[in-house]
């Protein structure tokens, strides 16, 4: 679990990123199946885990530079 308010300016960048490109992946459906709206993502467990599996793994990408 990532609290959003406690990272630093430059991972809440990442985790932004994270979040934009999970959202646009799923454009019509969330990834939980239901219909998405700006409301549901927000709310969805399910998409909040894929956004913190996708932060994690451009975290990983990011160390390693
Ligand atoms: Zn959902």
């Amino acid at each position: 679990m990532i609290y959003v308010s406690s990272l630093s300016d430059e991972d809440y960048e990442l985790y932004e990123k994270a979040r934009n490109e999970v959202s646009d992946k799923h454009p019509i459906k969330c990834v939980c199946g239901k219909l998405c709206t700006g409301l549901h993502e927000l709310n969805c467990k399910k998409f909040k885990d894929a956004v913190e599996r996708k932060y994690l793994r451009l975290k990983k990408l990011q160390d390693k530079k």
